[in-house]
């Protein structure tokens, strides 16, 4: 049903992201700190590993990572080796994945601070790794905050300012070839990795629902962690007749879901969360998609109302409320419980692509009469014949049409 599976981060809603400045080092931020849920233990020894190796820098104030394997990723040990290991247990096969980022040393004269440009200074790791989905297992993002020391607090009044380095003005601030490197779209609470978000743009334009990318990526996850559970019997079976011998035992392969400390604390998000993601990605691109649709050719038209807005049209634009959309029509708007925009006017050029959408409240021709004034306009401005052909259902014949197409 598109549910997901496990159970969000709550409290990540309040983390600094998107440029609101937190205070640190006082008490209101140690007490949010603390309501939050706790992540488990296997996790945490591994990421305090890496913070503790990350803290060893160089002259030029680099980690090890990026001095001398020159990677923003930690080596993950693979299942195998862990099951060489004399005592065997489920947490020894989780081997999470990190990426180190800390991209202030690699960033010549420092990275500008969103809100006074001053010189940004790093002060110390992010209290927990970042959540990060991807294609069939979680990774983690190990962040810095960053410090400015001019830039005072709205309520404090005092110079406690950070950012996290993954925060969105942080990233847009870097140089574009170094912020091609952040693997990841990030939310609010959790983030997805560019390649299954880029996977699940694929899926909903070739007819894939949210609900159903939600269910395929769970089933990703739980094949993934069901080979490791396999592969955790295999290895204790291999060397059972020994271990009976010597009375071992071993724990049993706890539930993808598992929120306990030692637990996996599996996670998939629901429909509900990759939509809005998406959602965000088409309206952060709103413009660019409209200048495109502007300079589409309309030689020869087709014209429809469609009652419902299609996955498979590439782009859902409503005039009247300038926003995109994708949904039926009758569920975008209601008032008093009547729907606003029962129909979508739809225009397609000779090459199938969709010239004019607008969102209608009848289907009286004086609904559309902005929009094909629109489209005359841009089709004169960028140099493309006016429509020779217009294939229409018979009650748009109107004088409005005769007077601005004559054929
Ligand atoms: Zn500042």
């Amino acid at each position: 049903m598109g549910d997901g599976i496990g159970v969000e981060d709550p409290d990540f809603e309040n983390d600094v992201l998107n440029g609101q400045p937190e205070k640190y080092a006082d008490a209101a931020a140690s007490a949010k700190n603390t309501n939050r849920n706790p992540l488990p233990s296997w996790l945490m020894t591994k990421f305090r590993e890496h913070v503790e190796a990350s803290n060893k820098r160089d002259g030029n104030r680099l980690p090890p990572l990026y001095a001398k394997h020159q990677t923003f990723w930690f080596p993950s040990k693979s299942p195998f080796f862990s099951l060489l290991q004399k005592q065997v247990t489920p947490q020894c096969l989780f081997n999470p994945r990190f990426f180190l980022w800390d991209p202030e040393p690699l960033v010549f004269g420092g990275i500008p601070c969103p809100m006074c440009g001053q010189k940004l200074m790093r002060h110390g790791h992010v209290e927990r790794p970042h959540r990060c989905i991807d294609l069939y297992d979680t990774f983690w993002i190990i962040g810095y905050r960053y410090h400015c020391s001019s830039c005072l607090h709205p309520i404090s009044k005092k110079a406690t300012v950070t950012f996290n380095s993954w925060d969105t003005h942080i990233i847009s601030n870097l140089p574009p070839h170094l912020a091609a490197e952040f693997p990841v779209r990030l939310s609010f609470r959790s983030g997805i990795s560019f390649a299954a978000f880029g996977f699940m743009r694929s899926c909903f334009q070739n007819g894939m629902g949210a609900k159903q990318f939600s269910d395929a990526l769970r089933v990703q996850h739980l094949q993934h962690y069901d080979e490791l559970h396999l592969q955790y019997l295999q290895a204790i079976a291999v060397g059972s007749k020994l271990k009976t011998w010597l009375h071992q035992a071993y724990e049993p392969f706890p539930k993808f879901e598992d929120q306990s400390l030692t637990g996996f604390h599996g996670y998939v998000p629901s429909a509900q969360w990759l939509h809005g993601l998406y959602d965000e990605f088409i309206e952060e691109h709103q413009q660019e998609l409209v200048q495109h649709t502007a300079m589409l050719s309309g030689e020869i038209c087709s014209i429809d109302h469609s009652f419902k807005v299609c996955s498979h049209k590439s782009i859902f634009y409503c005039l009247a409320s300038k926003h995109l959309l994708w949904q039926c029509t009758k569920h975008i708007a209601k008032v008093n419980g009547v729907p606003t925009y029962p129909g979508l006017l739809t225009v397609t050029n000779e090459k199938g692509e969709i010239r004019v959408c607008a969102l209608v409240a009848t289907k009286s021709h004086s609904q559309f009469e902005i929009a094909l004034k629109k489209m005359q306009e841009s089709l004169h401005l960028y140099g493309h014949a006016q429509p020779s052909i217009f294939i229409l259902t018979i009650w748009l014949i109107s004088s409005f049409w005769r007077h601005h197409f004559p054929l």
